[in-house]
């Protein structure tokens, strides 16, 4: 089974939707233990990356998640903008002059956009943040490759997310507030999690 140009664009579209729709949510969550802004700033970013990709003219995925970096980067603000756009910047490198990938390439994107905010974020696993989601789902796409179930990869990035709940944040505005932290779902996981049942939707269509 091979993940096409087309696919990866309807994705975008409609993680783009989902978060506008969660957009008060994702700000909820971040008001409990953030600065309340989280769903205004990826909202603000989603949209223009739809923008942005519809008017692009390849069929090339590494370009099409430059563009969808570059535009994070530059439209959303706060730590999220640039710790999800060098995810799509430096992950989508190692996809540059493919127009379709495997399963097993997906999840090489997702291991160096792991890298790639743990180089900028200076923060690892475990410490309340969008890594909680990315780097377990990374190793289980590895894992499951082409025999992947769909509707069970969503389950499992919601079991993820539903983890940061009793971790303590060490990174970010969450570190603030140290112990009190525990008990609050990490707004990024679950902006992450939102964002890969998106993926997994349009690929189980
Ligand atoms: P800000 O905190 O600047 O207002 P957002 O509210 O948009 O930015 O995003 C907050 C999310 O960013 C957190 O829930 C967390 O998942 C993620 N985050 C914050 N700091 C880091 C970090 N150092 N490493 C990885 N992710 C981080
Ligand atoms: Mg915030
Ligand atoms: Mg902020």
């Amino acid at each position: 089974m091979s993940i096409t140009f087309n696919q990866l664009t309807k994705w975008i579209v409609r993680a783009a939707e989902q978060i506008m729709k969660q957009k008060n949510y994702l700000t909820e969550l971040d008001q409990a233990i953030g600065d309340g802004d989280h769903g205004i700033n990826l909202s603000r970013g989603f949209q223009e990356v739809v923008h942005n990709i519809q008017t692009l003219e390849t069929d090339d995925i590494g370009q099409l998640f430059h563009t969808i970096g570059n535009t994070l980067i530059q439209k959303v603000g706060g730590a999220s903008g640039p710790i999800y756009g060098i995810a799509f910047i430096k992950g989508g490198a190692i996809l540059k002059g493919k127009k379709e990938i495997t399963v097993s390439e997906f999840s090489q994107f997702l291991h160096k956009s792991v890298e790639a905010i743990k180089g900028i974020g200076k923060s690892e696993v475990g410490n309340k943040t969008v890594l909680d989601v990315w780097t377990p789902l990374a190793d289980y796409l590895q894992e499951k490759g082409e025999n992947i179930d769909w509707q069970e990869a969503i389950s499992y990035c919601w079991e993820q997310a539903e983890k940061t709940k009793s971790m303590k944040a060490v990174k970010g505005r969450a570190a603030y507030l140290g112990e009190r932290s525990i008990g609050h779902l990490d707004p990024g996981a679950v902006s992450s999690s939102f964002l890969f049942e998106a993926l997994f939707e349009t690929l189980g269509e």
